[in-house]
């Protein structure tokens, strides 16, 4: 049994969940897996936005919640394949997107509302957290079962 690691923050305003999510995606490594859970509202996708922004994407390549396209592809230092399962129904429909064809691929996955369909998420995962503690102020919690994420935690200060 793997040890547990984990780190929290409270963010306040989106901005500092978009700065957080930069530092954290700067350590991001072909392979990598960010499952992301929290309400709607709570900052999935502007965390999205920051991690994206660490890991090289540039202003023009600009992350909106991939709802409608069901995954977006991002073009960093890597690649970053957004998912959001928000409006999926089911593990086949997760499936029928290619959705393991992306985690075999040659760059990192992202999801929102990851915890929908926990049946089908490697366990080698970074799992990211995040709850509303008022209006502004969020929580962010990430963790991780394998010391292969050890990178996110040594540098998140
Ligand atoms: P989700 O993808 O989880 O539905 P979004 O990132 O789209 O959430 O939206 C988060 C909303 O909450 C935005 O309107 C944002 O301005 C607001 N917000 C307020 N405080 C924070 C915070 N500390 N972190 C992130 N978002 C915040
Ligand atoms: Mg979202």
């Amino acid at each position: 049994m793997q040890s547990l690691v984990t780190q929290r923050r409270l963010t306040v305003q989106a901005e500092e969940t978009r700065v957080l999510g930069a530092c954290l995606g700067r350590w991001a490594r072909t392979g990598d897996i960010v499952a992301c859970r929290g309400a709607l509202g709570a900052g999935k996708t502007t965390f999205v936005q920051g991690f994206a922004e660490g890991l090289g994407v540039g202003g023009d390549d600009y992350v909106r919640s991939p709802t409608f396209a069901l995954v977006h592809a991002y073009h960093g230092r890597i690649p970053l394949y957004h998912f959001d399962f928000y409006r999926l129904s089911s593990c086949a429909e997760v499936q029928g997107i290619g959705f393991e064809e992306y985690l075999e691929a040659d760059g990192v996955v992202i999801i929102e509302w990851a915890d929908k369909f926990p049946e089908i998420l490697p366990p080698m995962r970074l799992e990211v957290s995040i709850r509303i503690a008022d209006s502004d102020r969020r929580w962010l919690q990430w963790m991780a079962y394998t010391t292969s994420y050890g990178r996110y935690f040594l540098h998140a200060d």
